[in-house]
């Protein structure tokens, strides 16, 4: 069996190390002329982190991500309202890891050219495909023309822009936006707390995260992760811009915006204001598929569920469905019977995760302190007593599979 996936970005990685695992062959092809470290923070979730332990992925982890011990949510004054311990301090196996996204990218595409051998095409960007006489053939532009390339499946791990979703279906419109406008960056930056927390500012349209995402050049220091998320339309509008992961943010735009959060764990203007390059990014997502997969060709990670960034999931659930579909390839007699069944298990636990990033996500508890008291608080007690902090905060990991109960640290 010889596989083609689409896409070198985390997702496709993962299915290419995991297909290894089961014996299965593939090649992966990126529309990318060469494969840099670009993005900025993303959280692996420790049900997610098993998997890329498994794969041995644990030591390169360590070295180059955080595992995130400690998060504390408030309100934009930085009052706290809820803090818990996370990842292996909360009981898991496995830790929770912060790191840039471009790190994970490369520690997978390594390991890929390492076990795998040299399945890594780039400057192949996938432009169509058709399905005929037990075979799955793609069509690809290259700096040298055309290229066609024949297997008996194909994954479209190709993104929230993908192709391959486009040909299964065809009259989808563009990424729906939520009115939010992201803008990301990460700089050198004093560590606050003990240097493994994340702290989360502000409600619903208005939010500020701060993570780090790898040592710093000093000991005191940490490669520190931000984002703040402002809604600048009524859900719904028209995408003021293409949506773009690698747009750089123009920074008049941001400087208005940071007085607005200010925190006791650190200087937010210090860092906001200092970072050389940032990025901006509309906030969006699509709606849940009726299917993925059609005979031999399924779709995978964020080409399946383009979901808001928030919840530590994006990443996450593109590695549980390379897990869950590799197993199934690993087990099923046919491509087509293995694409039917993993879709059967990861599309309706994906759309829920969807459906709750819409509503909030796991930060439910400080959109709800804000309703209640935007001015701020003097007793979150009095505001929000304890089992609704705990219940709002809950509800979420049950649904993104995280079962395990969050507590008030
Ligand atoms: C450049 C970039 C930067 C990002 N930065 C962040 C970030 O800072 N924070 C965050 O939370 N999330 C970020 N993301 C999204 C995040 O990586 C995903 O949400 C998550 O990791 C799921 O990964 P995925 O593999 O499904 O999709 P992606 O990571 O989007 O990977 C898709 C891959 O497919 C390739 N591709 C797309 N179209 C074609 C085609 N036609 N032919 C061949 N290849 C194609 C893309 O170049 C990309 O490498 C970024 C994504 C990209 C592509």
């Amino acid at each position: 069996m010889h596989l083609l996936i689409i896409g070198a970005g985390i997702g496709g990685l993962s299915t290419a190390l995991m297909l290894a695992e089961q014996g299965i062959s593939c090649s992966v092809l990126e529309q990318a002329p060469e494969i840099r470290e670009v993005g900025v923070g993303i959280n692996i979730l420790p049900h997610a982190v098993k998997h890329l332990a498994r794969l041995g992925l644990l030591g390169e982890l360590e070295a180059n991500a955080i595992p995130t011990g400690t998060l504390i949510l408030a309100n934009r004054f930085g009052q706290e309202v809820w803090r818990e311990v996370r990842g292996a301090k909360a009981g898991y196996d496995v830790p929770q890891f912060s790191i840039h996204r471009g790190r994970l990218q490369k520690i997978l595409l390594d390991a890929v050219r390492e076990r795998v051998g040299d399945v890594v095409r780039v400057d192949h960007r996938l432009t169509g495909f058709v399905q005929a006489d037990g075979a799955a053939t793609a069509l690809f532009e290259t700096a040298q023309g055309p290229v066609t390339l024949q297997a008996d499946g194909l994954i479209g791990a190709d993104g929230i822009h993908s192709v391959v979703r486009k040909g299964l279906f065809p009259d989808q419109g563009p990424p729906l936006w939520s009115g939010v406008m992201m803008w990301r960056g990460a700089r050198d930056w004093p560590k606050f707390l003990d240097g493994n927390s994340m702290t989360i500012l502000g409600g619903r349209r208005e939010k500020l995260v701060v993570y780090p995402i790898a040592p710093g050049t000093t000991e005191d220091t940490r490669l520190t992760n931000w984002v703040i998320n402002i809604g600048i339309a009524a859900p719904g509008s028209p995408l003021p811009q293409s949506e773009d992961w690698s747009r750089e943010g123009a920074r008049q735009a941001l400087l208005k915006r940071i007085d607005r959060f200010s925190s006791p764990l650190l200087d937010v203007r210090g860092l906001l204001e200092s970072t050389p390059q940032f990025w901006e990014h509309p906030m969006c997502d699509r709606d849940a598929l009726p299917f993925w997969s059609k005979d031999r060709v399924t779709l995978l990670g964020d080409a399946a569920h383009p979901m808001y960034p928030m919840g530590s999931n994006g990443a996450g659930q593109a590695i549980l469905d390379a897990a869950c579909l590799s197993r199934e390839l690993g087990a099923r007699k046919t491509v087509i019977d293995a694409f039917k069944a993993y879709e059967a298990e990861r599309l309706p636990l994906t759309a829920e995760v969807v459906r709750r990033n819409r509503l909030g996500g796991p930060e439910m508890v400080i959109d709800r302190v804000e309703e209640l008291a935007p001015d701020g608080f003097d007793d979150i007690e009095a505001l929000l007593p304890y089992p609704e902090r705990l219940r709002l905060s809950n509800e979420y990991a049950e649904t993104a599979g995280f079962s395990q109960a969050r507590v008030n640290a």
